[in-house]
């Protein structure tokens, strides 16, 4: 399927009937909204820092605009955010929010705190048209993608729940932003796009492209333009050494082999030994995990600038596959580090609160259906 075909199949829903939100539009769509207002050009830039640098949410407290205007904006517009249907917090700090939209789909969103930076993991759909065989997201039915608005509103939302504004702030708790969360962001290139450059916007959200890493499972089609026109870093699941085993537990691979998705990474514009690729690597018992595994994978990105994230596999209800154990997975590390390759085991987090991607919404769409019956 073209990526045409696709954003179509899976496209959000348009806009209700109603007052029309301005988050998630472009700084050149917010400027045309408001000069077919009457207003001059100049005043988007002020609303767009109102929005995204201070985060209000009410045109009544934008206080440098006039009250003509803000009367004007409050019978047209909006600046709206999703619905929090749950917010957890786990022993260990790793919070988590479900989010609902107008239509009543759900995502998730996670913040992660480490001691150096806090990270922030954002969805870009409602499921995943992909189904890698550990990935609870990919057994989810319904598959739509989310729109710009639906995917900034994710990091305004954790801002807002962190006490983060304004984005001046020195203290910021959320420094990164991973695209890591449900669903594949380069099957909603556009959409991401638009997100993206409003999150690295300096007069607005202002996260550093530096600081926002975008993981795809290889659709090696969009990777270069990726690269391109946002500059990101890229994380590749990579998850197995050689075809046969990548086909059998992600079925991306048929259509995009690894020499192929390879080539792309050796080509991904600006990397380099300072801003290397992150490889991830779920540790699957018996699967993907032997010394030989570990050995064919320093030959595999040998002329790559990588790194890899060996990350221990989190096991849902009714998942096929087991972790492997401590020590294969330590073993597996050291031959890595042994040979230059840089390979932090990442650290379980969050375990209290159903943080494999995607368990959360399962959960409370379970809940909903039994409360039904
Ligand atoms: N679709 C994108 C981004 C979302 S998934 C991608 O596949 O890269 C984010 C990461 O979580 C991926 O590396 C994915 O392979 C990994 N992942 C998915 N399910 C997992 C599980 N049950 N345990 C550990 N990692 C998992
Ligand atoms: Fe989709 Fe990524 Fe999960 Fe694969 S690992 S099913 S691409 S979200």
């Amino acid at each position: 399927m073209s990526g045409t075909a696709h954003a179509e199949l899976f496209a959000p829903p348009s806009e209700s009937a109603g007052l029309k939100n301005l988050v998630g539009l472009s700084r050149e769509a917010l400027e045309a909204e408001i000069t077919a207002c009457g207003e001059p050009a100049f005043r988007a830039r002020q609303l767009w820092q109102w929005i995204y640098s201070k985060g209000v949410t009410e045109f009544g407290a934008m206080t440098s605009l006039s009250k003509a205007f803000r009367a004007r904006l409050e019978e047209h517009f909006v600046v709206r955010r999703p619905e929090v249907v749950q917010d957890l917090t786990s022993s260990d700090g790793t919070r988590k929010w479900l989010l609902r939209f107008s239509d009543g789909q759900e995502v998730e969103t996670v913040y992660i705190p480490e001691d150096d930076r806090g990270t922030l993991c954002v969805s870009s759909q409602v499921g995943c048209t992909l189904t890698c065989k550990f990935c609870h997201t990919g057994t989810q039915r319904l598959v739509r993608n989310l729109s710009p608005a639906e995917i900034i509103s994710q990091i305004m939302l954790a801002r807002d729940a962190l006490g983060e504004w304004p984005s001046t702030r020195l203290d910021r708790k959320i420094t990164n932003v991973v695209m890591m969360g449900m669903g594949e962001p380069l099957y909603n290139y556009d959409n991401v796009a638009t997100a993206l450059k409003i999150a690295m916007d300096g007069e607005g959200v202002a996260i550093s492209k530096r600081k926002i890493t975008l993981s795809t499972s290889g659709v090696v089609p969009e990777m270069e333009r990726c690269g391109r026109e946002l500059g990101v870093n890229l994380a590749v699941s990579l998850h197995a050494v050689d075809d046969d085993t990548r086909d059998k537990i992600m079925p991306i691979n048929k259509k995009y082999p690894l020499k192929q998705l390879l080539q792309t990474c050796r080509d991904y514009p600006g990397t380099s030994n300072a801003r290397r690729i992150t490889f991830e690597y779920v540790m699957l018992k018996g699967v993907n995990d032997s010394p030989e595994d570990a050995r064919a994978l320093i030959k595999l990105l040998k002329d790559i600038p990588a790194k890899v994230n060996l990350i221990p596999f989190n096991p849902w209800p009714g998942s096929f596959f087991e972790c492997s154990s401590n020590n294969a997975i330590h073993r597996f590390a050291q031959i890595l580090n042994d040979g230059q390759l840089s390979a932090p085991v990442r650290a379980t987090r969050g375990e209290d609160i159903l943080a494999a991607c995607g368990q959360l919404k399962s959960e409370s769409e379970r809940k909903r259906k039994s409360e039904r019956t």
